[in-house]
Protein backbone atom coordinates (compact mmCIF):
# COMPACT_ATOMS: atom_id res chain seq x y z
CA UNK A 1 0.00 0.00 0.00
CA UNK A 2 0.95 3.77 -0.85
CA UNK A 3 1.23 6.45 1.51
CA UNK A 4 0.66 8.93 -0.40
CA UNK A 5 1.31 13.60 0.22
CA UNK A 6 -0.71 15.18 -2.05
CA UNK A 7 0.47 18.77 -2.93
CA UNK A 8 -3.87 19.63 -3.06
CA UNK A 9 -7.25 17.96 -2.30
CA UNK A 10 -7.67 17.11 -6.22
CA UNK A 11 -4.52 14.83 -6.35
CA UNK A 12 -6.45 12.88 -3.84
CA UNK A 13 -7.28 10.38 -6.68
CA UNK A 14 -9.28 7.49 -4.78
CA UNK A 15 -6.78 7.52 -1.85
CA UNK A 16 -8.21 7.21 1.30
CA UNK A 17 -7.60 10.39 3.62
CA UNK A 18 -5.74 9.83 6.79
CA UNK A 19 -5.29 13.06 9.62
CA UNK A 20 -4.67 11.08 12.85
CA UNK A 21 -4.68 7.81 11.79
CA UNK A 22 -6.19 6.37 14.91
CA UNK A 23 -9.21 5.11 13.55
CA UNK A 24 -7.49 4.18 9.53
CA UNK A 25 -4.91 2.19 11.02
CA UNK A 26 -6.49 -0.26 13.33
CA UNK A 27 -9.30 -0.63 10.45
CA UNK A 28 -6.58 -1.44 8.37
CA UNK A 29 -4.86 -3.71 10.74
CA UNK A 30 -8.06 -5.70 10.95
CA UNK A 31 -8.91 -5.90 7.54
CA UNK A 32 -11.87 -3.61 8.29
CA UNK A 33 -10.52 -1.17 5.30
CA UNK A 34 -9.27 -2.12 2.23
CA UNK A 35 -7.71 0.19 -0.17
CA UNK A 36 -4.59 0.98 -2.43
CA UNK A 37 -3.34 4.01 -0.62
CA UNK A 38 -3.61 6.20 1.84
CA UNK A 39 -3.58 10.05 1.56
CA UNK A 40 -1.92 12.15 4.70
CA UNK A 41 -3.90 15.50 4.24
CA UNK A 42 -2.88 17.08 7.54
CA UNK A 43 -1.03 20.08 4.91
CA UNK A 44 -4.46 20.13 3.36
CA UNK A 45 -6.72 20.85 6.17
CA UNK A 46 -7.20 23.55 8.68
CA UNK A 47 -6.46 22.98 12.38
CA UNK A 48 -7.11 25.43 15.11
CA UNK A 49 -9.37 27.61 16.38
CA UNK A 50 -10.45 30.86 15.58
CA UNK A 51 -14.12 32.04 17.33
CA UNK A 52 -16.90 29.97 16.09
CA UNK A 53 -14.53 28.18 13.39
CA UNK A 54 -12.49 25.25 14.07
CA UNK A 55 -10.55 24.00 11.34
CA UNK A 56 -11.15 19.78 10.86
CA UNK A 57 -7.88 18.78 11.13
CA UNK A 58 -8.08 20.84 15.04
CA UNK A 59 -6.88 17.45 17.82
CA UNK A 60 -9.62 16.93 20.19
CA UNK A 61 -6.67 17.83 22.96
CA UNK A 62 -6.62 20.93 21.39
CA UNK A 63 -10.31 21.51 21.78
CA UNK A 64 -10.60 20.34 25.08
CA UNK A 65 -8.05 22.90 26.15
CA UNK A 66 -9.47 25.87 24.85
CA UNK A 67 -11.99 28.73 26.25
CA UNK A 68 -13.17 30.00 22.82
CA UNK A 69 -14.74 26.42 22.20
CA UNK A 70 -18.69 25.99 24.01
CA UNK A 71 -18.63 23.89 26.90
CA UNK A 72 -20.91 20.65 25.46
CA UNK A 73 -18.06 20.50 22.91
CA UNK A 74 -14.69 20.80 25.40
CA UNK A 75 -16.29 18.50 27.80
CA UNK A 76 -17.71 15.94 24.74
CA UNK A 77 -13.58 16.12 23.95
CA UNK A 78 -12.42 16.03 27.36
CA UNK A 79 -14.38 12.43 28.03
CA UNK A 80 -13.56 11.00 24.28
CA UNK A 81 -10.98 7.76 24.37
CA UNK A 82 -7.33 8.62 26.18
CA UNK A 83 -5.29 11.36 26.23
CA UNK A 84 -2.61 10.12 23.41
CA UNK A 85 -5.89 9.37 21.35
CA UNK A 86 -6.88 13.03 21.69
CA UNK A 87 -3.71 14.23 21.09
CA UNK A 88 -3.65 12.64 17.71
CA UNK A 89 -7.22 12.23 16.66
CA UNK A 90 -9.16 15.38 14.82
CA UNK A 91 -12.34 16.64 15.19
CA UNK A 92 -12.60 15.49 11.00
CA UNK A 93 -11.59 11.56 11.92
CA UNK A 94 -13.90 11.42 14.77
CA UNK A 95 -17.13 12.56 13.15
CA UNK A 96 -16.20 9.51 9.98
CA UNK A 97 -15.96 6.81 13.09
CA UNK A 98 -16.75 3.47 12.11
CA UNK A 99 -19.07 1.59 14.33
CA UNK A 100 -17.63 0.13 17.45
CA UNK A 101 -20.46 -2.77 16.53
CA UNK A 102 -18.65 -6.13 18.07
CA UNK A 103 -19.93 -8.05 15.32
CA UNK A 104 -18.79 -5.17 12.38
CA UNK A 105 -15.63 -5.62 14.15
CA UNK A 106 -14.94 -9.22 13.94
CA UNK A 107 -16.46 -8.88 10.11
CA UNK A 108 -19.69 -10.72 10.78
CA UNK A 109 -21.32 -10.54 6.99
CA UNK A 110 -24.36 -8.35 9.08
CA UNK A 111 -26.36 -5.49 7.08
CA UNK A 112 -23.64 -2.87 7.68
CA UNK A 113 -20.79 -5.73 5.67
CA UNK A 114 -23.74 -5.39 2.96
CA UNK A 115 -24.78 -9.00 4.38
CA UNK A 116 -28.88 -9.79 5.23
CA UNK A 117 -29.16 -10.31 8.85
CA UNK A 118 -28.71 -7.85 11.82
CA UNK A 119 -26.69 -10.29 14.49
CA UNK A 120 -26.75 -8.35 17.20
CA UNK A 121 -30.24 -7.35 17.02
CA UNK A 122 -30.63 -11.27 17.24
CA UNK A 123 -27.56 -11.56 19.61
CA UNK A 124 -25.86 -9.59 22.06
CA UNK A 125 -26.73 -5.88 22.07
CA UNK A 126 -26.54 -4.41 25.47
CA UNK A 127 -24.06 -1.67 23.44
CA UNK A 128 -26.61 -1.43 21.02
CA UNK A 129 -29.29 1.11 19.90
CA UNK A 130 -32.65 2.62 21.29
CA UNK A 131 -33.67 4.55 18.24
CA UNK A 132 -34.18 4.11 14.74
CA UNK A 133 -32.84 -0.11 15.40
CA UNK A 134 -34.60 -1.70 13.05
CA UNK A 135 -32.71 -2.48 10.26
CA UNK A 136 -29.04 -2.16 12.14
CA UNK A 137 -28.72 -1.64 15.74
CA UNK A 138 -25.44 0.14 15.80
CA UNK A 139 -25.07 2.68 18.52
CA UNK A 140 -22.90 5.71 17.37
CA UNK A 141 -19.86 6.20 19.43
CA UNK A 142 -18.70 9.86 19.16
CA UNK A 143 -19.65 12.27 21.75
CA UNK A 144 -18.13 14.99 19.70
CA UNK A 145 -21.04 14.70 17.07
CA UNK A 146 -23.83 14.85 19.72
CA UNK A 147 -22.41 17.75 21.18
CA UNK A 148 -22.20 19.05 17.80
CA UNK A 149 -25.74 18.46 16.50
CA UNK A 150 -26.88 20.31 20.18
CA UNK A 151 -25.08 23.35 19.34
CA UNK A 152 -26.22 23.27 15.46
CA UNK A 153 -22.88 23.48 14.45
CA UNK A 154 -21.93 23.24 10.28
CA UNK A 155 -19.30 21.85 8.07
CA UNK A 156 -17.90 23.31 5.50
CA UNK A 157 -16.27 20.58 2.70
CA UNK A 158 -14.10 21.40 -0.68
CA UNK A 159 -17.48 20.84 -2.15
CA UNK A 160 -20.21 22.36 0.32
CA UNK A 161 -21.70 23.68 3.46
CA UNK A 162 -23.89 21.43 5.45
CA UNK A 163 -25.41 21.03 8.93
CA UNK A 164 -23.15 18.51 11.21
CA UNK A 165 -27.40 16.25 11.13
CA UNK A 166 -26.85 16.36 7.40
CA UNK A 167 -23.58 14.50 7.53
CA UNK A 168 -25.55 11.40 8.69
CA UNK A 169 -27.72 9.24 7.34
CA UNK A 170 -29.24 5.92 8.73
CA UNK A 171 -28.37 2.56 6.62
CA UNK A 172 -31.17 1.05 4.53
CA UNK A 173 -31.25 -2.18 2.56
CA UNK A 174 -30.48 0.23 -0.73
CA UNK A 175 -27.37 2.23 0.50
CA UNK A 176 -25.71 0.66 3.70
CA UNK A 177 -23.60 3.77 4.29
CA UNK A 178 -24.06 6.16 7.65
CA UNK A 179 -22.46 8.92 6.08
CA UNK A 180 -23.15 11.42 3.34
CA UNK A 181 -19.93 12.66 2.42
CA UNK A 182 -19.05 11.46 -1.08
CA UNK A 183 -15.68 9.75 -2.24
CA UNK A 184 -13.38 12.71 -2.31
CA UNK A 185 -15.17 15.26 -0.60
CA UNK A 186 -12.73 16.46 2.43
CA UNK A 187 -13.99 17.80 5.51
CA UNK A 188 -11.96 21.74 5.65
CA UNK A 189 -13.64 23.47 8.88
CA UNK A 190 -16.84 23.20 11.04
CA UNK A 191 -18.40 26.38 12.09
CA UNK A 192 -20.08 26.17 16.27
CA UNK A 193 -22.03 28.63 17.09
CA UNK A 194 -21.78 30.15 20.41
CA UNK A 195 -24.55 28.71 22.96
CA UNK A 196 -25.24 30.79 26.17
CA UNK A 197 -25.51 27.33 28.08
CA UNK A 198 -24.13 24.64 26.85
CA UNK A 199 -23.26 21.16 28.85
CA UNK A 200 -22.70 17.35 27.79
CA UNK A 201 -22.93 14.19 30.63
CA UNK A 202 -21.81 10.39 29.60
CA UNK A 203 -22.52 7.34 30.74
CA UNK A 204 -19.80 4.94 30.68
CA UNK A 205 -18.68 1.50 31.63
CA UNK A 206 -15.49 2.57 33.02
CA UNK A 207 -15.26 5.88 35.03
CA UNK A 208 -12.43 7.09 31.71
CA UNK A 209 -11.81 6.16 28.66
CA UNK A 210 -14.57 4.76 27.23
CA UNK A 211 -17.29 4.80 24.50
CA UNK A 212 -20.44 5.96 25.51
CA UNK A 213 -23.15 4.13 26.67
CA UNK A 214 -25.31 7.19 26.54
CA UNK A 215 -23.98 10.77 26.13
CA UNK A 216 -26.36 13.63 26.64
CA UNK A 217 -25.16 17.06 25.10
CA UNK A 218 -27.27 20.10 25.89
CA UNK A 219 -27.19 23.98 24.14
CA UNK A 220 -29.80 26.56 25.08
CA UNK A 221 -30.21 30.23 23.06
CA UNK A 222 -32.78 32.02 24.87
CA UNK A 223 -35.42 29.69 25.78
CA UNK A 224 -34.72 27.10 23.63
CA UNK A 225 -32.76 24.16 25.00
CA UNK A 226 -31.40 21.45 22.21
CA UNK A 227 -30.51 18.14 22.79
CA UNK A 228 -28.50 15.62 21.07
CA UNK A 229 -27.00 11.99 22.08
CA UNK A 230 -24.72 9.40 21.77
CA UNK A 231 -24.59 5.46 21.88
CA UNK A 232 -28.48 5.40 21.42
CA UNK A 233 -29.00 5.53 17.69
CA UNK A 234 -26.55 4.15 14.45
CA UNK A 235 -26.23 8.05 14.03
CA UNK A 236 -25.79 10.79 16.58
CA UNK A 237 -29.45 11.48 17.59
CA UNK A 238 -30.84 15.38 17.60
CA UNK A 239 -33.92 14.71 20.19
CA UNK A 240 -36.71 16.04 18.53
CA UNK A 241 -39.13 14.02 19.75
CA UNK A 242 -39.69 12.57 22.87
CA UNK A 243 -37.55 10.08 24.78
CA UNK A 244 -41.00 7.98 25.35
CA UNK A 245 -40.32 7.09 21.00
CA UNK A 246 -37.60 5.06 21.85
CA UNK A 247 -37.79 1.38 20.66
CA UNK A 248 -35.25 -0.80 22.85
CA UNK A 249 -34.08 -3.92 22.43
CA UNK A 250 -34.49 -6.53 25.35
CA UNK A 251 -30.77 -5.77 26.54
CA UNK A 252 -30.61 -2.26 25.78
CA UNK A 253 -33.72 -1.35 28.16
CA UNK A 254 -31.32 0.07 30.63
CA UNK A 255 -29.98 2.66 28.56
CA UNK A 256 -33.55 4.17 28.54
CA UNK A 257 -33.27 4.35 32.25
CA UNK A 258 -30.12 6.29 31.62
CA UNK A 259 -31.24 9.04 28.95
CA UNK A 260 -33.79 9.63 30.84
CA UNK A 261 -31.83 10.92 33.76
CA UNK A 262 -29.00 12.33 31.67
CA UNK A 263 -31.69 14.42 29.54
CA UNK A 264 -33.20 15.88 32.88
CA UNK A 265 -29.86 16.61 34.36
CA UNK A 266 -28.58 18.27 31.13
CA UNK A 267 -31.96 20.48 30.94
CA UNK A 268 -31.39 21.34 34.45
CA UNK A 269 -27.94 21.87 34.03
CA UNK A 270 -27.87 24.62 31.63
CA UNK A 271 -31.55 26.32 32.34
C1 LIG B 1 -9.55 3.01 21.63
C2 LIG B 1 -10.35 4.20 21.12
C3 LIG B 1 -11.24 4.82 21.98
C4 LIG B 1 -12.01 5.89 21.53
N1 LIG B 1 -12.94 6.46 22.36
C5 LIG B 1 -13.74 7.44 21.89
C6 LIG B 1 -14.77 7.99 22.71
O1 LIG B 1 -14.94 7.62 23.87
N2 LIG B 1 -15.56 8.96 22.18
C7 LIG B 1 -15.39 9.42 20.91
O2 LIG B 1 -16.13 10.31 20.48
N3 LIG B 1 -14.43 8.92 20.11
C8 LIG B 1 -13.61 7.95 20.58
N4 LIG B 1 -12.64 7.43 19.77
C9 LIG B 1 -12.52 7.91 18.40
C10 LIG B 1 -11.36 8.90 18.22
O3 LIG B 1 -11.73 10.14 18.73
C11 LIG B 1 -11.12 8.95 16.72
O4 LIG B 1 -10.43 7.73 16.39
C12 LIG B 1 -10.30 10.12 16.25
O5 LIG B 1 -10.84 11.35 16.61
C13 LIG B 1 -10.21 10.02 14.73
O6 LIG B 1 -9.44 11.09 14.24
P1 LIG B 1 -8.19 10.81 13.30
O7 LIG B 1 -7.69 12.14 12.86
O8 LIG B 1 -7.20 9.91 13.95
O9 LIG B 1 -8.93 10.06 12.11
P2 LIG B 1 -8.31 9.16 10.95
O10 LIG B 1 -8.07 7.79 11.47
O11 LIG B 1 -7.17 9.86 10.30
O12 LIG B 1 -9.57 9.17 9.96
C14 LIG B 1 -10.81 8.62 10.36
C15 LIG B 1 -11.78 8.61 9.18
O13 LIG B 1 -12.12 9.93 8.82
C16 LIG B 1 -11.69 10.22 7.48
N5 LIG B 1 -11.24 11.61 7.58
C17 LIG B 1 -10.39 12.14 8.50
N6 LIG B 1 -10.33 13.47 8.37
C18 LIG B 1 -11.15 13.79 7.32
C19 LIG B 1 -11.51 15.02 6.70
N7 LIG B 1 -11.02 16.20 7.12
N8 LIG B 1 -12.39 14.98 5.66
C20 LIG B 1 -12.91 13.80 5.23
N9 LIG B 1 -12.57 12.61 5.77
C21 LIG B 1 -11.72 12.61 6.82
C22 LIG B 1 -10.64 9.18 7.15
O14 LIG B 1 -10.60 8.91 5.77
C23 LIG B 1 -11.19 7.99 7.92
O15 LIG B 1 -12.27 7.40 7.21
C24 LIG B 1 -11.83 6.37 20.20
C25 LIG B 1 -10.91 5.76 19.35
C26 LIG B 1 -10.18 4.68 19.79
C27 LIG B 1 -9.20 4.03 18.85
S1 LIG C 1 -25.97 -3.60 14.66
FE1 LIG C 1 -25.47 -2.98 12.55
S2 LIG C 1 -23.25 -3.25 12.52
FE2 LIG C 1 -24.00 -4.49 14.24
S3 LIG C 1 -24.51 -6.53 13.48
FE3 LIG C 1 -26.36 -5.33 13.29
S4 LIG C 1 -26.27 -4.56 11.14
FE4 LIG C 1 -24.19 -5.14 11.74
Amino acid sequence: MELLRPSSLEALDGATPIVGGTEVVPLLREGLLATDALADIRALVPRGIDGARVGAGTTLAELEADAQVPEALREACRLAASPQLRAMGSIGGNLLQATRCWYWRLDYPCRLHDGDRCHAREGEHREHAIFANDFCASAHPSDVAAALLALGATVRTNRRELAVRELYRLPSRDDRRTTTLERGEVMLELDVPPADASSYLKAMDRKRWSFPIVGVAAARRGSVTTIALAGVAPVPWLLDGSLDDATPLPGTAYKLQIARALVERARSSVA
